[in-house]
Formats: C-alpha cells, sequence, structure tokens
C-alpha cells in the first residue's frame, strides 16, 4: 500500500513538469578537456599488456636443407677423425686441408665444419683459429666418427649405449678447445636410425644431413665433385664436402671450380644457421627413420695410360689402356 503511494508520487510531479514551457536549448560550445594523463579503463589495459604467447617453432628432426626461394646455399665440411687416423697423425700424417680453409677464408665464404672432437685434440690450433671467424659455424661431428648404425661403409659401429657420451664427449671437446658450442650434429657416415636420432635430441642437438653430396671422398677428381655439386644445388641445399686432404684429395680444387660458379649463378653461401633462418628444414619423409650404406663406395676409375688405334681381327679400332 505505502510502496504504490511511492510510485504515483513522481508520475505526478512528471507529469507536472512536462506541461511547463521549456527553454530553448542553447548551444554550449566548449572545448572537450582534456585529460592530463589518458587513462584506459583497467580490463583494456590489462590484454594491451599481455604478452603475445606464440608456440616455439617445432625442432626438426633432421635436416636436409632449407624451404626458401632465396639462392642460398650451406656448404658443409666434416673434419673426421678415428683412433686410426689419429695414431697416422701421430707419426706425421695430415688430416687437414689448409688449401681448402685458406681458400674459404680468402672469399669469404660463410660455411659450417662438422668437427669430430678427437679432430679438434689433434689440431687444437687450428680448430680454434677457424672457430674465431665469424663466417664459420662449427658442428658436432661426434668424438672418434663410428657409426651410429650400420652397415655405414667401413666404420667402426659404436653400441647404443655408447652413442650418448660419442655426442657428449665430443660437445665438451670442442667447447673446451674452441669455447663454441655445436647447435648441430652429422653422424659420422650420414648412418642413422630412430634410436640414434632420440640420442642426439636428448643431447639437445639437431640432426643435420644433406641433400647434395659432393662424392668427394677418395675422388681424385675435382672437376667430377664440382659437376655433382653445381648440378645439385637448388636455392636452400646443404652440400656435404671433407677437408682432410688425405681421404677428400680434390675438396680444394673442385671449391675453386665451385664457389666462381655458384656465385655467377646467383647464389650466396651461408651457415646451417643463416640457412634455417631464411626458411623452415626441408626433412627426410622415410617414416623409418633409417639411413644406411651398406656398400663401401667404389673406387674412380683410374685414368688410362695410353689410348690409340690399334689393328686387330677385326680390323682398326681405338682403344685405351
Ligand atoms: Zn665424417
Amino acid at each position: 500500500m505505502r510502496r504504490g503511494l511511492l510510485l504515483v508520487i513522481p508520475a505526478i510531479l512528471l507529469a507536472a513538469a512536462s506541461t511547463y514551457p521549456q527553454p530553448t536549448a542553447t548551444k554550449v560550445v566548449s572545448r572537450p578537456v582534456q585529460p592530463l594523463v589518458d587513462y584506459s579503463p583497467l580490463p583494456a589495459l590489462q590484454q594491451e599488456i599481455r604478452p603475445v604467447v606464440t608456440p616455439p617453432a617445432p625442432v626438426p628432426r633432421v635436416v636436409l636443407g632449407a624451404q626458401t626461394t632465396r639462392p642460398l646455399v650451406a656448404l658443409t665440411f666434416d673434419l673426421d677423425m678415428t683412433p686410426d687416423m689419429a695414431a697416422a697423425a701421430r707419426a706425421g700424417f695430415k688430416w687437414i686441408n689448409t688449401d681448402g680453409t685458406s681458400y674459404l677464408e680468402s672469399m669469404n665464404i660463410h660455411a659450417t665444419l662438422f668437427m669430430t672432437g678427437m679432430w679438434a685434440e689433434v689440431y687444437p690450433a687450428e680448430a680454434r683459429r677457424l672457430a674465431r671467424n665469424p663466417n664459420l659455424e662449427i658442428g658436432n661431428h661426434s668424438y672418434s666418427h663410428p657409426a651410429f648404425h650400420s652397415p655405414c661403409y667401413q666404420l667402426a659401429a659404436v653400441g647404443r649405449a655408447a652413442q650418448l657420451g660419442q655426442v657428449q664427449r665430443a660437445q665438451q671437446t670442442i667447447e673446451r678447445v674452441t669455447g663454441l658450442t655445436p647447435k648441430f650434429f652429422r653422424f659420422p657416415g650420414g648412418c642413422y636410425d630412430r634410436a640414434a636420432l632420440d640420442t642426439v635430441h636428448a643431447a639437445g642437438l639437431i640432426p643435420v644431413q644433406w641433400n647434395v653430396n659432393s662424392i668427394d671422398a677418395f675422388n681424385p677428381n675435382p672437376r667430377q665433385i664440382a659437376s655433382t655439386v653445381i648440378n645439385g644445388v637448388e636455392p636452400g641445399s646443404i652440400v656435404v664436402m671433407h677437408l682432410m686432404r688425405g681421404n677428400a684429395p680434390s675438396s680444394a680444387a673442385a671449391l675453386r671450380l665451385i664457389i666462381p660458379a655458384l656465385q655467377r649463378r646467383g647464389y650466396e653461401f651461408v651457415t646451417v644457421s643463416e640457412l634455417l633462418a631464411a626458411g623452415p628444414a626441408i626433412q627426410p619423409t622415410d617414416p623409418r627413420e633409417v639411413v644406411e650404406a651398406a656398400q663401401p663406395r667404389p673406387p674412380p676409375a683410374p685414368p688410362p695410360h695410353w689410348c690409340g688405334w690399334v689393328t686387330g681381327q677385326k680390323g682398326r679400332v681405338y682403344i685405351c689402356r
């Protein structure tokens, strides 16, 4: 009853007011008040300062190259050293191709060197000197170059339990000698299986293979190596070569053909890190995750010693022997 009365009274007052003559509206022109500080409403501010969380790019399982249309190519060089090679080095044999390294340095070529821990131990001064060159990236190529999956050419295999030790010992040796911490790992002989890939990832490294094999190991023919590389390279390629002279005798001569030829085609030489900054990794599509090499590479045919026409029972023929 009382509430009904309370509602009726304002209604009567409003009705009365509406009958009064209304004053003409005066236009009030005033500058909008500029607040000293532009306070945004609190919820909006909170939204603005909320950090944008983008998921990290997935770590590639195995890198073969990079997806890019830019004319970039990563030359990579393996520096192998087995216990037998280290013994030969102590006897005076050289497993270092200073002709090749000085050519890369003189041309300011960006490249990646996959170094075994033993190579860094046998050639510490050279390892340090190469690591100081900002154009060169240093990768891990195991400690003593065993096969992580067999068959793998003629490499001695390392058991599953010792594989992590191979990766870690190389990492520690390279860090101690050069002061650098490799991010990438290359399997000796390029041979691996799923468990070996897991081991490398567990050590915090990314396996890097290649999609252009120069086939420079034991190859005396620089033109053959060069044409293999020049014909195989596409934007984003990774090329595998060696810089050990003893078992890759023509790599430096091949580089003197490869580098000018690719530069004429507009290619820029980059490290693996620089290549992967330009595009996502090209990865193998084989779901078995196995790479093995059953046969040792056949030695290239020696060049003929003599060629000429000879007359036989069937007439004159041109032979080389
Ligand atoms: Zn190797």
